[in-house]
């Protein structure tokens, strides 16, 4: 193993070992570690046909005092369990959760960029449906797998602003409306829609809510966030969107540097209004929103640096993963 940790991106890069479970005759088995990066899979596998498949993503940093600590896993096992409630597959105990992510980061300790090299290990469990069938229905077989990878700094070159596009904006754009799992296929039915942002110079797509169009929702891979001009830091209340951690820990940080949290409707006329824009999420922390394009309207925000109340907000969010900032929330779970 030699890896650049300086070279790093966010990609996909096999480690050691992966752990599985494997759901059978009503029953979680105790998992294994593997070496394998492989599965094999019926051709009539229902995940394949229907889409039952549903993700996590985490990570573990190496933290200042050479010590790797997982940021909220336990978090990640709740919101998995409420995504895969949804989508008929059966509960994992959160316990064995969060005793399988510190099984494999253990087990791939040497994978974890060091501290100072802004990287982090990318954790990220995956949950299918491997029972053949046609018929559509709930499989009776599943298979859970957690894989981790070492990645680099979003931001090599430092924090930029990116510009956003308003989903309605595109060609058959379709309203998201099982926004509230993270299910593999919001990610495949965002990849049409994005492609046209992103011909338009645009890296994100912004979504309004599914019935009216009028209340901004949620980025397509990442929550929103607002700083209004007073100061006080809004995001959406939907029940469409996903509950971000990243966004749930920045309500908290706001919290604890007396910032006002404002957790409601957003309004789509209001963006005319925003001192700052920012989509959140566990691989990039904050993106700094510059610019939204809406039909022949542009909002415009700092395009060339990130605002100051959200570097703040990144600073501390950053400083207490990589235990430069005391952890008074308990966030961090050591291994
Ligand atoms: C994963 C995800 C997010 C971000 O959630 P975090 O827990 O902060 O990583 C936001 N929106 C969608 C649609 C997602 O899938």
């Amino acid at each position: 193993m030699n890896i650049e940790w300086d070279k790093l991106g966010f990609q996909f890069l096999p480690a050691r070992s992966n752990i599985r479970f494997s759901y059978k005759d009503g029953k979680w088995d105790e998992g294994k570690l593997c070496t394998s990066n492989e599965i094999t899979l019926s051709i009539a596998s229902n995940c394949m046909h229907y889409g039952q498949a549903a993700f996590e993503g985490l990570k573990a940093f190496c933290c200042k005092d050479g010590k790797v600590r997982i940021f909220r896993p336990l978090e990640n096992a709740r919101r998995l369990n409420s995504t895969i409630e949804y989508l008929m597959m059966p509960q994992f105990s959160e316990k064995k959760f969060v005793e399988a992510v510190k099984k494999v980061v253990k087990d791939n300790i040497d994978y974890v960029p060091p501290y100072g090299t802004g990287g982090s290990l990318y954790i990220r469990p995956v949950i299918i449906g491997t029972t053949p069938q046609i018929g559509i229905s709930a499989a009776t077989e599943y298979e859970l797998i957690i894989m981790v990878m070492p990645v680099g700094p979003y931001y090599k070159g430092g924090i930029k602003p990116v510009k956003a596009m308003i989903h309605d904006d595109v060609d058959r754009a379709a309203p998201r409306g099982t926004g509230h799992i993270k299910t593999a296929g919001n990610y495949a039915a965002s990849l049409y829609p994005t492609s046209l942002a992103q011909k338009a110079g645009c890296a994100v797509m912004l979504f309004l809510d599914p019935k009216n169009h009028e209340l901004v929702e949620e980025f397509g891979s990442s929550n929103f966030f607002a700083i209004t001009a007073d100061g006080k830091y809004v995001t959406p209340d939907s029940p469409s969107i996903l509950p971000s951690i990243t966004n749930k820990s920045l309500m908290q940080i706001a919290k604890d540097l007396d910032i006002q949290v404002e957790r409601r409707a957003v309004s789509k006329t209001e963006l005319e209004t925003f001192a700052e824009v920012g989509a959140c999420g566990t691989a990039v922390i904050i993106t700094p929103i510059g610019e939204i394009i809406h039909h022949e309207k542009v909002y415009r925000y700092d395009q060339e640096n990130i605002g100051p109340v959200s570097k703040k907000l990144y600073d501390r969010m950053t400083g207490i993963q990589y235990g430069r900032i005391a952890d008074e929330h308990n966030w961090m779970e050591e291994l």
